[in-house]
């Protein structure tokens, strides 16, 4: 079997001695030394490659395919088979029993999308008209879909400044006797503060939806986030830790909500109990060759998620406390699978605009990026103009909401994306490469620092 490229470079935890004397070997002799320089020195800070100087990362890292030999024989298994419908499938079922063995939950569904999953559990927790679920501004636009799709209101807290996550003191603020649910987002494989955020569902009697569609294998306090919620979803799409190209998931461990989700990913059919339709659903069906080769991810994920959250930490470390920077937040005792990491500039901390910074980060090799989504969700045209049903909202017409996105703030949110920095992390990347990355961080920081 052929080694997979993404996973040659897996290697158990350095100790920290360990580590430095690799990364301090690893930088004598080469171009990276020359940007390694602690004590900043103010009379002549290195010339930023952005303006002719030397390049802090002078070759890219060779990430390599995410897949090979194992997904190419269930993908061939797959094909031998009489059928390939998801129901009794056997690559089905080999999927699902490998996620549970991750996240073990009882009733799991496997679907289209994580848009797809997000809509299973939006309908399986009973939002209806004009119910509120309160979720969060900075995430992808699959988070609300199936809300509005059932006529639910989606409603926008405000975050938390360096988890990025919702912040429990907003999502308090924003109850009101309508509201049904809360949509934790764990944004970029950051765990929320679940703790908090149950504890707040409990006393208000709302359904709990996790959204783990960026936090594959990511662990609040020890245990695997979408175990917290009532119900939580998983996203297979080709961008996330895991993947089929397109494919989601969707589990609960409530008999309330559990044997809903099945019918409600399968158009109302409920292949366990059988009978007439019970419910009005769509079908977000998944075909067993999407099933074989997420089964086939799946084994993989351990690895992927261990190596993605040492090398955060490590960038963590290696920029802690640089002035004007505002480093990603996780909690220690939590495991975050940085599907991407992101860093705040201070304002008024450098000379320079965001854009400037950006810039000279990748003129000095790092693959970063300013910002993540564009604007908070609310501020898109379509929620401005409350223009979801062919130009119209129903629910606001008909009175049962008086939701006005062009009015809607969320301040933390907004000035989130305005002063963030996005940085690449990769399974595929090494220690040696990160410490890199944070050079250039330091060097770029340090040139413009006011
Ligand atoms: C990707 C993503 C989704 C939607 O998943 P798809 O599979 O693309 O439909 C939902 N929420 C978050 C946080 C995501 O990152």
């Amino acid at each position: 079997m052929q080694p997979n490229p993404g996973h040659s470079e897996c290697r158990p935890p350095l100790s920290r001695r360990e580590f430095l004397a690799a990364s301090s070997a690893a930088l004598a002799g080469t171009a990276l030394a020359a940007a390694e320089n602690d004590v900043p020195d103010a009379e002549s800070p290195p010339k930023l490659a952005l303006h002719g100087g030397e390049k802090t990362i002078q070759q890219r890292a060779k990430l390599g395919l995410r897949w090979g030999d194992p997904e190419r024989q269930r993908l061939d298994a797959t094909l031998s088979q009489d059928s390939l419908f998801y129901w009794k499938g056997p690559q089905t079922a080999r999927f699902i029993k490998g996620f549970q063995q991750v996240t073990p939950l009882k009733h799991v569904m496997t679907c289209s999308s994580g848009t797809a999953a997000l809509h299973i559990a939006v309908a399986a927790a009973g939002i209806g008209p004009g119910d509120e679920v309160i979720t969060s501004p900075i995430t992808d636009i699959g988070t609300v879909i199936g809300v509005l799709f059932q006529q639910g209101v989606p409603v926008f807290a405000d975050l938390e400044a360096s988890t990025y996550n919702l912040n429990p003191a907003e999502v308090e603020r924003q109850i009101t006797p309508r509201t049904k649910a809360i949509i934790a987002v764990h944004l970029g494989g950051n765990p929320c503060d679940m703790t908090a955020l149950k504890a707040i569902a409990d006393t208000h009697r709302l359904v709990l939806i996790e959204d783990a569609a960026q936090a594959w294998g990511a662990t609040h306090r020890g245990e695997p986030v979408g175990t917290f919620g009532h119900i939580a979803c998983w996203s297979l799409q080709h961008s996330k830790l895991i993947t089929c190209g397109d494919g989601g998931v969707v589990a609960s461990n409530d008999d309330r909500f559990g044997p809903l989700l099945q019918p409600f990913g399968d158009k109302g059919y409920d292949r366990i109990k059988g009978g007439l339709l019970e419910s009005f659903a769509t079908n977000y069906r998944m075909t067993e060759e999407q099933a074989a080769i997420a089964g086939a991810q799946l084994d993989r994920l351990e690895d992927i998620v261990s190596k993605r959250a040492r090398l955060g930490t490590l960038l963590t470390e290696r920029i802690r406390g640089l002035q004007g920077v505002l480093p990603h937040q996780v909690h220690p005792a939590d495991r975050c699978g940085y599907w991407f990491y992101f860093f705040r500039l201070i304002p008024g901390a450098f000379k320079c605009d965001r854009a400037e910074f950006v810039k000279a980060l990748a003129a000095e090799g790092i693959e970063a990026g300013a910002g993540y989504i564009a604007v908070p969700l609310h501020r898109n045209p379509v929620f401005q103009r409350h223009g979801f049903f062919a130009g119209r909202w129903p629910i606001r017409e008909l009175g049962l909401t008086s939701m006005d996105y062009s009015k809607w703030e969320t301040p933390e949110a907004e000035a989130i994306l305005k002063t963030g920095v996005k940085i690449t992390i990769h399974e595929g990347m090494t220690e040696e490469y990160i410490v890199s990355v944070a050079q250039g961080i330091r060097k770029v920081a340090r040139y413009y620092t006011a």
